[in-house]
């Protein structure tokens, strides 16, 4: 427990690396503050694969039955062939992979998961309504700026600000994005709507240039998700907002297995998202200040990681944290950068090349990481 009793860090954005940040470090005794610039959390038609690595630090947070409860639990995550539906590997998950990694593999509502970390966050920690403007590093103290006008003061901040980080912008400058000249479209939908086949689970189905992967998010397989990727150059907005055109999506796809054919037929309403990353940052902390989750390390969503990755960002800082006064902060950001960079990169520059599972992949460097067991050292002056 830091002995300061109002030592407080203030974490920016409430997506699932800053909620995860606001639970783990509150195990650990710190008051946290989260200001994320929404007005208010929605639900968004998205589906999220939440690997045996995640899930060892959600259990630790208390979340697993609920999330068991709550999302689908894969016999494997399938690799198939667009169009003969040719098995190229199965990565089987279940009880098998559930001994061999210590955790489950399952796949959720992001809406769900995010509720689920929610729920461990009381909403006296948290400020909707206000966007990060500024922040300026003076003495030992952080001092915060809003769009609303509002001021803040913490001991430490955190961005988990996502991939366009306005705290990234502050502490290091902006630098270019990598747009992949690939796009996403996705949402979840009714099961019942499909006619003639039946999802029962996780398959990525990969073509020349494109692919979809396809899943329930629900234990009863009531809801299903589909994600795809597929080349649109011109195409460069990232919006949870932004609609696809159906149809667009269901003339790149012709051509692929029925069962594919089917879950777009099925497919109501779909959105669109332009898919990007970043190189690996220098750096991520600067005195009082780091960053965690997308900010630092953006990637493709190709090994389904980058969730994953921020949750347990949240438990390796919350390790370095744990016991630490206020002075100690820029000693416990620069070790946590330290601790888990090598990790990241190796992600997020695999991600990028959309190979993974789709021939047989060593795949227990990813899976078998436990974020709160794995050995840590305290970085050097
Ligand atoms: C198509 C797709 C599929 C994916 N599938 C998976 C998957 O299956 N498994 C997986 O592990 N990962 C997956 N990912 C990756 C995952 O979505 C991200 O890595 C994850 O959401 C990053 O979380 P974050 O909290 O760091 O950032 P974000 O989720 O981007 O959250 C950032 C938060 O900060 C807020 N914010 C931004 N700027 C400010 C500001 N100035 N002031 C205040 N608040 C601010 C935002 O409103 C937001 O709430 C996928 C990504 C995509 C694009």
């Amino acid at each position: 427990m830091p002995r300061t009793q109002h030592a407080t860090i203030a974490i920016i954005g409430a997506g699932i690396g800053g909620l995860s940040a606001a639970a783990a470090l509150r195990r650990v005794g710190w008051n946290v503050v989260v200001y994320e610039q929404a007005t208010q959390f929605t639900r968004l038609g998205a589906g999220i694969q939440i690997g045996c690595n995640a899930m060892q630090v959600l259990r630790v947070l208390g979340l697993e039955a609920r999330l068991r409860a709550e999302a689908f639990y894969p016999r494997s995550w399938n690799n198939r062939d667009w169009r003969t539906g040719e098995v190229k590997f199965d990565m089987i998950f279940g009880k098998s992979a559930e001994e061999k990694f210590g955790a489950p593999y399952l796949l959720a509502h992001r809406g769900d998961l995010h509720a689920t970390l929610a729920s461990i966050v009381p909403a006296s920690c948290l400020r909707l309504g206000h966007k990060l403007a500024g922040l300026d590093q003076t003495g030992d103290r952080v001092r915060l700026t809003f769009a609303n006008a509002d001021k803040a003061e913490a001991d430490g901040v955190i961005g988990a600000d996502g991939v366009h980080s306005t705290v990234k912008s502050i502490l290091f400058g902006d630098s270019e994005l990598n747009f992949t000249g690939k796009v996403a479209y996705r949402t979840t939908y009714p099961s019942r709507l499909i006619s003639g086949c039946n999802v029962d689970g996780c398959t990525k189905w990969w073509g020349e240039d494109r692919h979809i992967v396809i899943y329930p998010v629900k234990p009863d397989r009531s809801e299903i998700y589909f994600v795809t990727s597929q080349p649109e150059p011109d195409f460069r907005v990232e919006s949870w907002s932004c609609e696809g055109d159906v149809k667009t999506l269901r003339a790149a796809f012709e051509g692929f297995h029925s069962e594919v054919q089917r879950v777009l037929e099925a497919c109501p309403a779909v959105h669109k998202w332009a898919l990007v990353d970043r190189d690996p940052l220098d750096r991520w902390a600067d005195g009082n200040v780091t960053l965690l989750g997308d900010s630092c390390h953006p990637m493709t969503p190709y090994m389904a990681q980058g969730a994953a990755m921020a949750i347990e960002d949240a438990a390796v800082l919350s390790r370095f944290l744990e016991g630490a006064e206020p002075d100690g902060l820029a000693l416990a950001f620069r070790s946590f950068e330290a601790a888990r960079k090598e990790r990241t990169t190796r992600v997020q520059l695999t991600s990028r090349t959309n190979t993974w599972l789709k021939d047989r992949t060593d795949a227990d460097w990813v899976y078998g990481y436990n974020a709160y067991t794995v050995p840590l050292a305290f970085a050097g002056p």
